[in-house]
């Protein structure tokens, strides 16, 4: 009955980036759901939309507030980008 959504978030608990995930209800579903229960389904139903807005860290199972700004869900974690000292950096 649901659609998992990946985020790279910072964790506070972990102290570091990590995968969170969000399990998005089918609405659809749960309205066909609560219709063939009588709509017995329903407190059900909010209380499954209301859980399920705050991802949860992959690592710890701490949930959090998903950010203000807009984040692109993401399939692969984010690169690095750490600066190498070297030759080449050092060659500017
Ligand atoms: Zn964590």
């Amino acid at each position: 009955m649901t659609a998992t959504r990946r985020y790279f978030l910072y964790c506070r608990t972990c102290g570091d980036t990590r995968a969170h995930e969000i399990k998005a209800l089918r609405h659809r579903t749960q309205a066909l759901f609560a219709a063939l229960t009588l709509g017995l389904w329903l407190p059900g139903w909010l209380v499954l939309t209301l859980q399920g807005r705050r991802p949860r860290c992959r690592a710890c199972g701490t949930r959090r507030a998903l950010p203000k700004t807009r984040v692109s869900a993401a399939k692969t974690p984010p690169r690095n980008r750490v600066r190498v000292p070297g030759p080449l950096n050092d060659a500017a």
